[in-house]
């Protein structure tokens, strides 16, 4: 398991990933984490009892105040989630957990053990959503939005929703406003809006700080 441990706003932070081989249920264009397997279905890691024993070290010997599973990848599809997440509990500790969104519906119980949970909006037109996102085959973009409303309306933690600005993605009008009506629908708790920021990437999808300043108004207005 790969960690890292660092200060947000005065709390400690354990952030961890899960995964030792990315699995997830998108192949976006623009993965830092690269290739790997495309799926929804749980997979076995053979590694949940090797996790906990990691992590019973870290937490006895760190004082944490969260766990942020932040995986290379879709950390629900881990075979051993609920258990460490159970785990993370039973040491009083609060679990925040990273997710694209997608099958955050259909694994709402395990989701549901955490105590912030955030989803994700990246393409927002069906055409780019299968052109850079590469999802599950019959995954849309309406089910996206409709998964993560579906799943907020149910969950009483802090549901916080990610939207990445990617120049001739999302940052023209049109697209903005298929944002605004997204966050609308799902009315999340929180929203975070982020650029692109991967030096790989920035030529072909960076904005500049201006206009990056002017969109975080309109989507949060
Ligand atoms: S959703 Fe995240 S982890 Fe999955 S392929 Fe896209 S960028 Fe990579």
């Amino acid at each position: 398991m790969e960690y890292q441990i660092y200060n947000d706003n005065g709390k400690t932070v354990l952030k961890i990933n899960l995964l030792q081989q990315k699995i997830c249920t998108y192949d976006c264009i623009f993965c830092s984490v690269g290739r790997g397997l495309k799926s929804d279905e749980i997979y076995n890691f053979n590694d949940t009892n090797d996790i906990i024993k990691e992590l019973e070290n870290i937490i006895n010997t760190n004082s944490i105040d969260l766990v942020f599973i932040n995986s290379k990848g879709e950390a629900l599809l881990h075979s051993g989630i609920k258990e460490i997440i159970l785990f993370i509990k039973s040491k009083n500790l609060k679990v925040k957990l990273l997710s694209n969104g997608y099958i955050l519906y259909k694994y709402k119980e395990i989701a549901n053990l955490c105590d912030e949970v955030i989803g994700e909006i990246k393409a927002i037109n069906e055409a780019d959503f299968q052109k850079l996102q590469r999802p599950i085959e019959n995954y849309t973009i309406e089910n996206l939005i409709k998964n993560m409303t579906e799943f907020k309306k149910q969950y009483s933690g802090k549901f916080i929703l990610n939207i990445t600005v990617l120049n001739s993605v999302n940052n023209d009008e049109k697209s903005l406003n298929e944002i605004m009506s997204a966050i609308n629908e799902i009315k999340p708790d929180k929203i975070d809006i982020e650029k692109e920021d991967d030096i790989r990437f920035i030529k072909k999808y960076g904005i500049y700080e201006n206009e990056f300043n002017v969109i975080c108004k309109k989507l949060c207005s």
